[in-house]
């Protein structure tokens, strides 16, 4: 089946509306009516090439919710008119280790939401810049928020599943201090998280005009990452720094910042590496520095329903389909409090 969607044929070239093809449900897929659909960050670095290996036509998306419109025979766990979001993975091996732990985001065989490979036309998945689309049950996420909250929630599949998981990894809680450095689609979702997971949270920004902001979505204390006095208040402090930063730019400035056995984890995945850090500020007090992608599926569950019991969603401005070109310029100022999601009924209109 064809239906509406916006994205591009090259890497220099705006997104535009172009039509796709969906395949037919099989016996264990869900094909899904897309009501809303968040604008990620890894988007525009997909879409503009700024990562290897982009193929065109590329339809981005990754923060999809909408209803269940059709299901294949053997789905057991969906029925037509469920609420459901779909994140950044449309298929993975499911046997492998990895799988069965519930890590299909670690999987060799996962299937991202768009660029992957697939059997589907055009041979490359397409994302949720559209109206459809459908996928295996079993990376389908139930919603159990409020219908009227559904915009709101659809950047939880990807801005939350990727804080919601290394903060739990790394046990944010009552007792621990955690910095949130970078106060985007994703960090504003750790600044909440962290909060509701009861830690004592610090964000850290580039932007003075973001202070007031920050700490209205939880935020403790926060801190502009430019001012060197204002930093070094909290040198070696925190148990966990989580950087979404989606820039390279100096990690040494945080490090000193960890208290021995600290962990900085970097999710934000810019297009050219950070500068090397200063080996000796790991050294010297056994600090960490890891990574993290996103989540697997029962974690991803897990964090909608911790979402949905704690009343958090994302704080959002909706665009029309057609303004995501100017959505895209403004995301890479950092002038979007704080994600921008997507009405696909503006799709082809
Ligand atoms: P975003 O909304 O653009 O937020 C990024 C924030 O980083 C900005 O709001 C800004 O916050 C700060 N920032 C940007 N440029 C900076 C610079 N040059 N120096 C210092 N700070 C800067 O992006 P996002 O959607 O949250 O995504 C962030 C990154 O995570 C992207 O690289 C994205 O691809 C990646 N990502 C990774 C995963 C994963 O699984 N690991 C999943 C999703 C996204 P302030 O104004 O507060 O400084
Ligand atoms: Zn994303």
């Amino acid at each position: 089946m064809l239906v509406n969607a916006y994205g591009a044929y090259a890497g220099d070239r705006p997104l535009e509306s172009l039509q796709i093809s969906r395949r037919e449900p099989g016996v264990h897929d869900v094909q899904i009516d897309i009501a809303y659909c968040g604008v990620c960050h890894s988007d525009l670095h997909q879409v503009r090439s700024e990562w290897a290996g982009t193929q065109f036509p590329c339809v981005p998306g990754h923060e999809i919710v909408g209803r269940v419109s059709a299901i294949g025979a053997q789905v057991k766990n969906f029925t037509i008119g469920d609420l459901v979001g779909v994140g950044c993975m449309v298929d993975s091996c499911q046997r492998c280790a990895d799988c069965e732990a519930g890590f299909e985001n670690y999987c060799d065989g996962m299937v991202g939401t768009y660029n992957s490979p697939t059997k589907d036309e055009p041979g490359w998945t397409l994302g949720g810049y559209s109206q459809r689309i459908v996928v295996h049950e079993r990376f389908a996420l139930r919603i159990r928020h409020h219908a009227s909250q559904l915009a709101a929630v659809a950047p939880l599949l990807c801005a939350g599943i990727t804080t919601y998981s290394p903060l739990r990894h790394w046990g944010a809680g009552p007792g621990k201090k955690v910095g949130v450095v970078g106060i985007g689609g994703l960090g504003h979702m750790g600044i909440k998280l962290a909060h509701a997971m009861g830690a004592h949270v610090v964000a850290f920004t580039t932007s003075d005009s973001k202070r007031e902001a920050a700490l209205a979505l939880g935020a403790d204390e926060v801190v502009v990452s430019r001012s060197a006095e204002e930093m070094a208040v909290h040198a070696q402090s925190f148990d966990l720094i989580l950087n979404t930063v989606a820039a390279p730019h100096d990690l040494d400035a945080f490090l000193v910042l960890l208290k021995r056995d600290g962990t900085m984890v970097l999710v934000g995945a810019p297009a050219t590496p950070h500068p090397s850090p200063n080996v000796f500020n790991l050294i010297m007090r056994r600090r960490s520095i890891a990574g993290s992608m996103i989540g697997g599926i029962p974690e991803t569950q897990e964090m909608l329903d911790f979402c949905a019991e704690h009343g958090i969603v994302a704080d959002i401005e909706m665009i029309r389909a057609d303004e995501i070109n100017e959505a895209y310029e403004r995301m890479l100022r950092g002038d979007v409090k704080y994600r921008f999601v997507i009405d696909t009924a503006t799709l082809g209109a």
